[in-house]
């Protein structure tokens, strides 16, 4: 008996989320030259071909191997909502009824890609959407890229003729250093002149201070850094960004310098929600300087932005200006976030996708180191 049609896709290898490297060792396999899988990468992620057989600078024989053993599976969007001030937000289908979220902010002389690494957080920080969802599992590199292809396949192209897509933020639904297995492959596709091709400036990776994991991107893949600091202190951070309590700010801060080091001292950006009365004083402000005057560091300061069931509020806009003068004043450099796509819930923090089947969180410290280390090193 012949197996169910529908099968069949399955047992073919995605070659999506492939790294070039990995291309090439696939087409080694298949006895083919490693400049053909160069070639491959380029019909993907820059002609946005997915269709082997129209792939007509690889020979028919190719071609037919390809469509035997390959496949390009794409992500499936459940639906996009585009909000008045021109951000896009599309839900992408990740199995057993979950979704993730991949939102698209639009400015004069860049578009922002802002991409999901998990189906939920397990880390549980206490102003995040994505964190209260809980967290059900780690995204595969194909699934990560999926969201860029899709876009870039989606949205008209600049007046330039480039795709809309010029920057790509791992700053969607979950902790992409507990995903590392999968962001880093990823990541080197959107750096890889033979796919997205952006430059390491145009590629962010936010993490709320996963230490090992910062040391071994440095060594493995050379892209922008951006540390959800939050607090000045162990004793707040501790509370609203839960991971603190493995890995303390002193810890943090110290691998940051050693990334940075590792990159010719480029800026790392500290993230540092503003929450009304929690870390908004000028004392915290003063505290927050003392820890990042005179190091190779940027803060950008992020509105809260409120979503249903949790009590923050987001600091009145003269505090904002205030803090951000404050650290002006300790040659800080300093930005505040512009807050985009409120009305369709695609601003920082407000991703929630669909999460059910969720693993358990809220369970305390060890809990959450075990479950840490899991999913790190899954
Ligand atoms: N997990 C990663 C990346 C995703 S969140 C991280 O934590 O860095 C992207 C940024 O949005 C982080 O700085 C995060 O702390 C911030 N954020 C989360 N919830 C928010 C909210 N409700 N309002 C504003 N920013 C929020
Ligand atoms: Fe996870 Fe980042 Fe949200 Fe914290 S802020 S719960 S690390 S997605």
């Amino acid at each position: 008996m012949s197996p169910p049609t529908d099968m069949q896709p399955q047992s073919r290898t995605n070659l999506l989320g492939m790294p070039v490297g990995e291309l090439e060792g696939y087409f080694d396999s298949l006895g083919e030259k490693p400049y053909r899988a160069r070639q491959l990468a380029q019909w993907i992620h820059q002609r946005g071909v997915v269709d082997f057989n129209a792939m007509t600078d690889l020979s028919k024989a190719l071609r037919q191997k390809l469509v035997e053993t390959a496949t390009v599976g794409l992500p499936e969007c459940l639906s996009r909502h585009e909000s008045a001030d021109g951000t896009v937000k599309w839900l992408f289908a990740s199995g057993s009824g979950q979704a993730i979220e991949t939102v698209f902010i639009p400015e004069a002389t860049r578009g922002t890609l802002c991409i999901s690494s998990q189906v939920g957080c397990a880390l549980d920080c206490a102003f995040c959407a994505t964190g209260a969802q809980g967290f059900n599992r780690n995204l595969d590199a194909a699934e990560i890229v999926g969201q860029v292809y899709f876009a870039i396949a989606d949205l008209p192209r600049r007046d330039n003729g480039e795709p809309a897509v010029t920057n790509v933020v791992f700053m969607g639904m979950g902790e992409p250093l507990a995903n590392y297995r999968s962001v880093l492959p990823a990541a080197r596709l959107l750096l890889s002149d033979y796919a997205y091709g952006l430059s390491r400036r145009r590629v962010t990776i936010s993490t709320s201070g996963i230490v090992p994991h910062i040391d071994r991107l440095g060594d493995d893949c050379n892209v922008s850094l951006a540390v959800s600091l939050h607090a000045p202190n162990d004793e707040l951070r501790d509370r609203l960004v839960p991971i603190n309590k493995l890995h303390p700010i002193d810890a943090l801060l110290d691998s940051c310098w050693r990334y940075a080091a590792k990159h010719s001292n480029r800026f790392i950006t500290f993230e540092y929600v503003m929450l009304c009365g929690v870390n908004d004083t000028l004392a915290h402000a003063d505290e927050l300087a003392s820890l990042l005057v005179g190091k190779p560091a940027k803060v950008n300061l992020i509105p809260f932005n409120p979503f249903d069931g949790n009590e923050f509020r987001r600091s009145a806009s003269g505090t904002i200006r205030a803090f951000q003068e404050r650290l002006r004043r300790r040659d800080l450099v300093v930005t505040t976030r512009k807050t985009r796509g409120e009305d369709i819930s695609a601003a920082c923090g407000q991703l929630a996708g669909k999460v059910s089947d969720r693993v358990k969180v809220r369970l305390g410290e060890k809990t959450m180191r075990d479950k840490t280390a899991r999913a790190a090193t899954a």
